[in-house]
């Protein structure tokens, strides 16, 4: 595995309740703006041993019990199942997070829990600079929502509230596409000096209570959602 470019050893916040160590994947398939990764993204870092990473799981056996596999976009990486099946062979449970335009390597990796990034409505995915590649992004979201959908509680959405990216009005929309999933989570967008587009570094986020509008929404529709801290 030559596609490990950070790795945060332990973590009590990333996979909910398991004490997790996280690994991070370098590349993306999509180029979001607001991407606060941009060295990750744009594989500017030297890779880090796997055989390391191993050894300290060896090491910390019965401490870590998990691992999360995170980017970046972990899915381009044609040996991400073969990872997901040593970490297994560890004794650990692993989670994928992930933006859904693979769904097929998603599926073959089997997680134990997925956390999937909607960003926006489907129909607005174009923002995020989707490669012509996958000109078919819908029916592979709408594959990835279906796997979430499938897991219930052990899988999760995370929608990131970037105001230019996502509104209100988008809301409507995703209520009907992620009806069935088991949990929603809405982040507040958290402007940083790095991003792919320096602009976004100054663009204000939307206050909590309209990120409660939202939450209200997705609840009155059946779904259960919570707002993130920011
Ligand atoms: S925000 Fe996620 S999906 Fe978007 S470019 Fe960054 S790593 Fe890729």
């Amino acid at each position: 595995m030559d596609c490990i470019v950070g790795w945060q050893k332990t973590s009590l916040i990333d996979f909910p309740g398991t004490v997790s160590t996280v690994l991070f994947l370098f590349g993306c398939n999509l180029r979001c703006p607001y991407c606060h990764n941009p060295g990750i993204v744009l594989e500017q870092y030297e890779t880090l041993l796997y055989n390391d990473i191993r050894e300290h799981i060896i090491k910390r056996k019965g401490i870590v019990e998990g691992a999360v596999i995170s980017g970046g976009e972990p899915s381009i990486h044609s040996g991400l199942q073969s990872l997901c099946d040593d970490l297994r062979s560890l004794g650990l449970r692993v989670k994928i997070d992930t933006n859904g335009l693979e769904p097929e390597v998603i599926n073959s990796c089997a997680a134990d829990y997925l956390a999937l990034d909607i960003k926006t409505a489907i129909e607005k995915y174009p923002r995020l600079n989707v490669r012509q590649s996958y000109n078919d992004y819908r029916e592979r979201l709408g594959m990835s929502i279906d796997i979430v959908k499938r897991m219930g509680k052990n899988a999760e959405i995370r929608i990131t509230a970037v105001p230019g990216i996502i509104d209100e009005s988008d809301i409507d929309s995703l209520l009907i596409d992620l009806r069935g999933v088991g949990k929603i989570f809405i982040q507040p967008f958290n402007p940083s000096r790095q991003m792919i587009d320096p602009a976004y570094s100054s663009v204000k986020p939307y206050e909590q209570r309209e990120l409660e509008v939202w939450r209200r929404r997705f609840l009155d529709a059946g779904i259960d959602c919570e707002v993130r801290n920011p």
